[in-house]
């Protein structure tokens, strides 16, 4: 459903810093880093136009998960049209409107990667703004293959066209289930908001609960004690529920919905009931534990009801854990970048603090299986100021002061991907971080 996509809710009170026991990237960039900066601030600058109107073309064709046939049908013949040589293939791993472009040095090297969201919301177009992050990655791998075309650099850079990531069935996850991401090194994303600029995002997790209780019919009246009451399971389901949030964490969130009350007739002991549960939390671990003691909950309303319950555990996305020394390296870019119409909170080159935002995203999961950035950018909110997923935020993503925002992150994750293809042992240092969180099956 969509509103369990990438939603940025009101402000700081739902905004948590946690301390972070990371080094501070060590300044081992060697001489001509800044060179490249200024390289890529040039090349995306005279991308811009082009983009522009690629930018405004998805934003005005709005188009909801797995149906981005336009926005497919002009981002596969806007990377084949390009100078270098980028291999494109339309409708990749069988997903109709998922599409892979590479650039190959023809030197084995790292090969750093690009995701372009291209869905837009039912009845509320572009309002998640991913017309922009589709420019802020197309502007950083165009870039990033400049620069290794003019310095020589060895690698590959892949940008992976991901439809559908509103909803519950991650186009990510299923590119990434048939062996997309299988030989790349990192992946970086970027997402618009109206409150943070930080790579150091955390998103949550979530998950769907679909229950069902099923009792016996009796007539309320005449025989009541006959009956096996499905409603009473529910009800009582819901009071445990209920009482379970006080002893929940801070990031934990339970959301509950009725689907189904056993019907209107109030002289039936009602046979059947059914219900959905979304649960949301800040870590995959965390959520396990939280499954567990909702499912407890209905176990236990079953049990009191002597109903049965079916429920059925619907997987969402997993929190996104961003790998510190690429976001470190992006903030430090990112700070060196002009900033001649500043939007948001400025973000300090040595920030070392996670952001927990209660969004979620499919690229979570890619953050679980390979190293991942996902920047959250302000652009200019719109009258109402309002966040992701509201009308004002829709026509905020638009404009071309959003755009201006969306090359700026484009130019800092282009500088992080050249890190990753040009200084020594940087990709290294990336991939110790991401082994030593999720190596061992660790969860953080
Ligand atoms: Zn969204
Ligand atoms: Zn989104």
């Amino acid at each position: 459903m969509a509103q369990d996509g990438f939603v940025l809710v009101s402000r700081e009170s739902q905004i948590t810093k946690q301390s972070l026991a990371v080094s501070p990237v060590q300044s081992r960039h060697h001489e001509g880093a800044h060179d490249y900066l200024a390289e890529i601030a040039s090349f995306i600058d005279h991308q811009s136009e082009k983009l522009w109107s690629l930018n405004k073309f998805i934003h005005n064709n709005p188009e909801i998960a797995f149906k981005e046939f336009k926005a497919h049908e002009a981002l596969t013949k806007f990377m084949r049209s390009q100078p270098e040589r980028w291999q494109v293939t339309s409708s990749a791993c069988g997903i109709e409107t998922a599409w892979i472009a590479v650039y190959d040095s023809g030197r084995k090297g790292p090969a750093v990667s690009f995701n372009v969201e291209m869905d837009a919301l039912p009845d509320l177009g572009h309002a998640c703004g991913h017309n922009l992050i589709a420019s802020a990655s197309l502007a950083g791998a165009l870039a990033t293959a400049q620069v290794m075309n003019t310095h020589s650099l060895a690698g590959k850079v892949y940008v992976f066209g991901t439809p559908g990531e509103e909803g519950y069935h991650g186009g990510k996850i299923q590119l990434l289930n048939r062996g997309a991401y299988h030989k790349v090194d990192v992946s970086l994303i970027s997402h618009p908001s109206v409150l943070n600029n930080s790579p150091f995002v955390r998103t949550t997790t979530f998950c769907r609960l679909e229950v069902e209780f099923f009792g016996r019919a009796a007539h309320a009246a005449n025989a009541p004690w006959q009956g096996i009451n499905a409603l009473d399971a529910l009800v009582t389901s819901y009071n445990s529920i209920s009482m379970l949030r006080q002893q929940t964490q801070p990031n934990d969130v339970i959301g509950f919905a009725i689907t189904n009350g056993g019907g209107e007739a109030t002289n039936i002991i009602h046979a059947y009931s059914s219900a959905v549960c979304t649960i949301r939390s800040s870590s995959s671990s965390r959520l396990e534990t939280l499954i567990e003691k909702v499912s407890a909950c209905f176990d236990a309303g079953a049990q009191a009801a002597g109903a049965t319950v079916k429920i059925q555990v619907i997987k969402g996305y997993k929190d996104h854990v961003p790998n510190m020394h690429l976001a470190s390296s992006f903030a430090k870019h990112w700070s060196s970048l002009p900033d001649p119409y500043p939007v948001g909170p400025e973000l300090r080159a040595d920030e070392r603090e996670y952001v927990h935002v209660k969004a979620s995203t499919d690229q979570g999961d890619i953050s679980h299986a390979l190293p991942s950035v996902n920047v959250s950018f302000a652009i200019p909110a719109g009258p109402e100021k309002g966040g992701p997923h509201s009308a004002d935020f829709e026509k905020a993503a638009g404009t071309k002061g959003a755009f201006d925002r969306a090359m700026r992150v484009g130019k800092g994750m282009a500088a992080v991907a050249v890190d990753v293809l040009a200084e020594e042992g940087f990709l290294e240092t990336v991939k110790e971080e991401w082994r030593k969180r999720f190596g061992a099956g660790e969860d953080v």
